[in-house]
């Protein structure tokens, strides 16, 4: 038994699923084959070879909630690009804008005319005054962690274990048996991260404490709830004691909304009240165009700003050539103005609520020890009975192989989930239909395994 189901009966089916993969998907094995001949991996990026399906499925269009691929099916998906189609694919008004701007230029290491607006919109809604752009939340977070450590004069920065946030070398830092240890899998890091890094693990206020008493820690980057080992919910006024202690120690405190943009148009932190120093989205802030914005209060900007103007002369290190271009400026105005909207976000929680209420059913009737977690839009199954409280309970709870096998079965009914772990979202183009055929899917995948 494993995750309460026998074992045997998940691989008969992953197999099952895998032949049917290949004899429903001629084109897509055709262009991969083709493709792969001058792709690294066979694929544009190699993560892409990592999905749960023999060859990779080829995408030809994509709008709303719905893809179809080279052989013509047509999916829901609720994957939605893990998150950087959070607000449906190609959405209509960002669309226009990405027209319209397509004729008047792209990029001109100047400031478009979107500049002013974007900014004042996004500090209306984050409710934190100053604000940058980069191309891709990974940079976006890189960018932050030497401002706040030029700005503080501190070398160390401090993070959760298990946490994500993007390609930024310096957070690849996990607890094994309560030691940090830098992950094995980072490709080709030289430097020993261990030095500059300190890791404790998520709701361990004891443990924040002690690491923040030693007045090294520039800066603390974490998820407002974790979402990429699974999803780990703070506890009960974590935040609020977490917060106090971040200040107390004159550490800041940089919240990292890429997938909590799922909670609210101002993301998880001003949802709950929360009060960071800087604020970093990526992802679907453009519509899914490549853009991220990293926002910092008014006090931090001018330590910022201050540490800049006390440099000699001469690359900073932060910033890239394409940052805060013309296209990308016009996507986001068009997504923040009228995709983010507050009703669509209402629209996006409903049906989130019925998914994970429907989920909760199915797996209760199949007395599976799993739980079912969602925040705002953003749904999560997790192979384990109580929600986890920190990365390793997180990390214990996962399973690749039973996940693959479920991923397949959906995909090839037409179903599209998050790989990697289980997550589930919804955007304003998804509908009741949608999340309906997604429970009855995933209750016949269970009956299947089950029976
Ligand atoms: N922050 C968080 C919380 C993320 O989940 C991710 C990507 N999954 C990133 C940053 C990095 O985003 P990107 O890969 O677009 O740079």
């Amino acid at each position: 038994m494993r995750a309460g189901l026998d074992w045997q009966r998940v691989q008969a089916m992953a197999a099952a699923e895998r032949a049917s993969y290949i004899a429903r998907n001629p084109e897509s094995a055709r262009l991969a084959q083709e493709a792969g001949r001058h792709l690294l991996f066979g694929v544009p990026m190699h993560w892409m070879s990592d999905w749960s399906t023999p060859f990779p499925l080829t995408v030809r269009e994509a709008s709303g909630a719905r893809f179809r691929d080279a052989d013509g099916h047509a999916y829901v998906d609720f994957c939605l690009g893990d998150t950087g189609a959070m607000f449906g694919h190609a959405p209509q008004p960002v669309a226009q804008a990405i027209a319209r701007q397509s004729a008047r230029g792209y990029t001109a290491m100047l400031p478009s005319e979107d500049a002013g607006p974007v900014a004042a919109e996004l500090a209306r809604r984050f409710g934190l005054p100053c604000w940058q752009f980069a191309l891709s939340a990974s940079d976006a977070n890189r960018f932050v962690l030497r401002w706040l450590r030029a700005a503080t004069g501190r070398s160390k920065v401090l993070v959760f274990n298990g946490c994500y946030h993007g390609t930024v070398d310096d957070v690849f830092v996990d607890l094994v048996g309560g030691v940090p240890a830098q992950r094995d899998s980072l490709l080709g890091q030289v430097h020993k991260l261990t030095d500059h890094t300190v890791v404790v693990e998520f709701n361990d206020l004891t443990a924040l404490e002690a690491a923040l008493a030693a007045g090294d820690i520039a800066c603390v980057l974490a998820e407002p709830v974790m979402t990429n080992v699974g999803m780990v919910l703070p506890q009960p006024g974590f935040w609020e004691a977490a917060q106090q202690l971040i200040r107390q120690h004159g550490a800041l405190l940089v919240i990292d909304e890429t997938h909590t943009i799922s909670s609210g148009p101002g993301g998880y932190a001003r949802a709950h009240g929360m009060q960071p120093d800087a604020l970093v989205i990526g992802k679907p802030i453009s519509g899914g165009i490549p853009c991220a914005v990293y926002g910092f209060t008014e006090e931090v900007a001018r330590r910022v700003e201050h540490a800049k103007r006390s440099a000699p002369p001469g690359h900073s290190g932060i910033g890239t050539t394409l940052s805060a271009n013309m296209f990308a400026m016009a996507a986001m105005r068009a997504n923040l103005e009228e995709v983010m909207t507050g009703e669509a976000y209402q629209h996006m929680f409903t049906l989130a609520a019925q998914l994970a209420e429907g989920l909760r059913d199915i797996i209760a009737r199949h007395q599976l020890p799993w739980c079912v977690t969602q925040i705002g839009a953003r749904t999560e199954f997790q192979f384990t009975p109580t929600a986890p409280r920190n990365g390793t309970e997180a990390q214990a709870a996962m399973d690749s192989g039973l996940e693959q096998a479920i991923h397949l079965y959906l995909l090839n009914r037409g179903l599209l989930i998050t790989p990697f772990h289980n997550m589930l979202l919804v955007c304003p183009g998804t509908s009741e239909c949608d999340v309906n055929r997604l429970l009855q899917v995933f209750g016949e995948c269970l009956l299947e395994l089950r029976s």
